[in-house]
């Protein structure tokens, strides 16, 4: 494989790269500090920082020309994720519903209509989506969902409750499956909508997760009318829109620069602790541990390649994206666990702790982390996923 740029991709990384060096430090400044933190003040930067990428003409580059994107290749995409990332630009990962999920579904399922309706204002960041899949008693699998929607003439009005609804506290718009047809076998009787979150009988409650933060919510919806020509695709044929959206959402392009960073944060956390006698960086033990962190960090880089190599071929995302998945979610856990048993007793102080290593980034990550083994398909179902559709395994 030739891992040298070719001349258009290396042209896009100056392109880039001039354009993140003008604009980024007129966005931090606006920010008023360095990282957003909490939910709100993440969601407020986010829009400004898409406006911005919007005015450059680079927010949703990967999407196509014809809906205001760059048509970037699944190469140029990694190339944009790379520059982005070592000039240290925003991470827009957790609220990129519309950018991500929303839009790709849009493009390929929507109506002129809803495309006209909804496109441009995702680029521009004018409406945040949030996504409501999950229920209390579907979520691995979603095809259980219970949220009814009854079909009452140019309406749909929807009764029940979705849970872990990312964001929704903050979200213009949904995008939601309900079930029309309860007569119908599980995966047919499902319908995809859009939500306007203004609708009246909507309720959000935050839930407050294991950092001390409230980024998903309960939301139930009590007689909820939402008219018809918010149907994406066919009325009970939502299934077939969800698994576009799903496809989009273990992604191709995975976070291994994030990751490398955290190794290289954490080896340097090594070399401070201790002292000239006894260093955990002089330790066989950590020294073993953190190689192995290496090799993992270099075999996601080239599995990511391998990947995009993949969707090149292909066209989209396929089931591939489970394997990178899985691989970077539980090399996250495994590094956090690295950088708690380095901090000793320091990792139980809290983010905000004077006397905490690295002003508390390792406590806060490492409760983070055990979220990423859980959103976008629990570690269980990739296994699953790889085991059935990569591997071509009967079911288990
Ligand atoms: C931070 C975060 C943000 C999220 N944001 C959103 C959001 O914005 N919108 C949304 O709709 N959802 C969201 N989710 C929900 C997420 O998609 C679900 O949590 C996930 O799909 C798992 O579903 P569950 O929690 O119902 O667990 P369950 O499906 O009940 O699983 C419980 C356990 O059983 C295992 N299991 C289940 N089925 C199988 C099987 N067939 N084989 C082997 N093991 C199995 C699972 O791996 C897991 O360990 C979010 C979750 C998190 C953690």
């Amino acid at each position: 494989m030739n891992f040298e740029p070719s001349p258009a991709e290396q042209a896009l990384r100056t392109r880039l790269r001039g354009w993140l060096r003008a604009n980024l430090p007129e966005v931090r400044s606006a920010a008023g500090h360095a990282k957003p933190h909490t939910p709100a003040e993440k969601v407020a930067f986010a829009r400004r920082w898409q406006r911005k990428l919007h005015d450059g003409g680079w927010a949703g580059a990967s999407w196509p020309r014809e809906y205001g994107g760059q048509a970037l290749t699944p190469l140029e995409q990694l190339a944009f994720a790379e520059e982005c990332f070592a000039a240290d630009a925003p991470d827009m990962i957790d609220i990129a519903i519309g950018l991500n999920l929303t839009g790709p579904t849009l493009i390929h399922h929507g109506t002129p209509a809803q495309k006209e309706r909804f496109l441009a204002p995702i680029l521009r960041g004018d409406h945040v989506w949030c996504q409501g899949f999950s229920e209390p008693g579907a979520g691995s699998d979603l095809a259980a969902l219970r949220t009814s929607g009854n079909v009452r003439g140019d309406r749909i009005v929807v009764n029940g409750q979705k849970v872990w609804t990312s964001y929704a506290q903050h979200a213009d718009w949904c995008i939601l499956i309900v079930r029309t047809d309860p007569g119908a076998t599980r995966h047919r009787g499902l319908t995809f909508v859009l939500l306007d979150m203004k609708t009246p009988g909507i309720t959000i409650r935050p839930l407050v997760e294991l950092t001390g933060l409230a980024w998903f919510n309960e939301v139930f919806f009590d007689n909820v009318e939402i008219p018809r020509d918010m149907v994406v695709g066919e009325l009970h044929r939502g299934w077939d829109i969800a698994i576009t959206t799903l496809s989009h959402e273990r992604g191709t392009v995975v976070p291994y620069q994030r990751l490398q960073r955290h190794l290289d944060g954490i080896a340097s956390l090594a070399r401070r602790l201790g002292n000239a006698r006894r260093s955990p960086a002089r330790d066989p033990l950590v020294r073993q541990r953190l190689a192995q962190l290496a090799i993992d960090v270099e075999l996601l880089r080239l599995s990511t390649y391998r990947s995009i190599s993949g969707v090149t071929r292909s066209g989209r995302p396929g089931p591939e994206g489970s394997m990178l998945k899985l691989l970077w979610s539980e090399l996250e856990q495994r590094m956090m666990d690295a950088a708690s048993a380095l901090s000793g007793a320091h990792a139980q102080l809290d983010e905000h702790a004077p006397q905490a290593h690295d002003a508390g980034r390792w406590q806060y990550a490492y409760l983070w982390s055990r979220a990423a083994t859980i959103y976008a398909g629990t570690s269980e179902v990739q296994r699953n996923i790889i085991a059935q559709r990569v591997l071509g395994l009967p079911r288990g």
